[in-house]
């Protein structure tokens, strides 16, 4: 596997793929890599391209300078999974060349929906993984990149920006979460919870899996009675909601009564301390 640590070489050798007549998949990671980001990995769609992993830790998107400092590597072991799993290349660029690429003059807007859910509790977050994606689909030119469902609210901010500023030329593919056997999903930061209240943070999928079922099924169901016995329970456990919402999957909207298509419950919450999400398909 191939390893470039400037822009310059990477930008180079995607051209060079290019001229060669290859397709590019990039599957962007902030590293200490586990299952979820492997699932991205080893997606069946698109299998002929080139595969490019970038590892990027974004500052520009933690609130926290203690949360980005203390955000868990293990270079080697990625360095790893990678090989294992055929990358062509990976692109691990430095903080300062990267953030020194991005011009301040340039105006990022990002749509309405992007204040709410974690645009509303982190701020900044989002528009610190616009511009660092956006820089990285400008060197790699991808034709193809896989996101996380997980990640959902950033998956629907990728697509516009590929609308936006790539005239839809880059494909993404949408993949499935993946949790541990216990229904906690997949995240780096699950490594900075000890395995016992791991176990309590997976009570949130089992809560919004039975939510799921109780929407499904009562059509008369009141979200805001929902809502507060959802965050009363695991409360209970220790696990402090920061938010429960019913959306649209498509645009965040509101969800009207007797709507039945297209809804998501998207949670976010805290558990010793660690701030996770997740989100499930109604
Ligand atoms: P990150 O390294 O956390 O920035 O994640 C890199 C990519 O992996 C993003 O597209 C995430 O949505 C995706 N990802 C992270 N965790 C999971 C998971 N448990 N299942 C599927 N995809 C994931």
């Amino acid at each position: 596997m191939k390893i470039i640590t400037s822009i310059k070489d990477q930008a180079d050798y995607c051209n060079s793929l290019v001229k060669k007549g290859e397709s590019i998949s990039l599957i962007p990671t902030m590293g200490n890599l586990h299952k979820g980001h492997e699932s991205l990995l080893f997606n069946p769609s698109y299998m002929k391209n080139k595969k490019i992993v970038s590892l990027f830790v974004n500052p520009l998107q933690f609130n926290s300078s203690d949360d980005y400092k203390s955000y868990p590597k293990s270079i080697n072991s990625d360095i790893k999974i990678l090989e294992r799993n055929n990358v062509d290349c990976l692109f691990m660029p430095s903080e300062d060349e990267i953030l020194r690429s991005i011009s301040e003059s340039e105006s990022f807007a990002l749509p309405g929906y992007m204040n709410i859910l974690c645009g509303k509790y982190r701020e900044g977050h989002f528009l610190g993984v616009f511009k660092i994606v956006k820089k990285l689909f400008e060197i790699i030119r991808p034709s193809v990149a896989y996101f996380g469902k997980k990640d959902y609210q950033q998956l629907i901010m990728i697509n516009h920006i590929v609308k936006e500023y790539f005239k839809n030329k880059i494909k993404i593919v949408a993949c499935d979460t993946i949790r541990e056997d216990n229904g906690l999903a997949m995240s780096s930061r699950n490594n900075r919870i000890v395995k016992s209240k791991r176990n309590i943070a997976s009570l949130v999928y089992k809560e919004l899996v039975t939510l799921k079922e109780i929407i499904k099924t009562n059509k008369d169901y009141n979200f805001k009675e929902l809502q507060q016995s959802f965050i009363k329970t695991l409360s209970i456990e220790g696990i402090k909601i920061e938010y429960l919402e019913l959306l649209s999957s498509n645009d965040f909207s509101v969800i009207q009564k007797n709507d039945t298509d297209n809804l998501m419950l998207f949670v976010a919450f805290y558990i010793s301390g660690v701030r996770l999400i997740d989100n499930i398909e109604v």
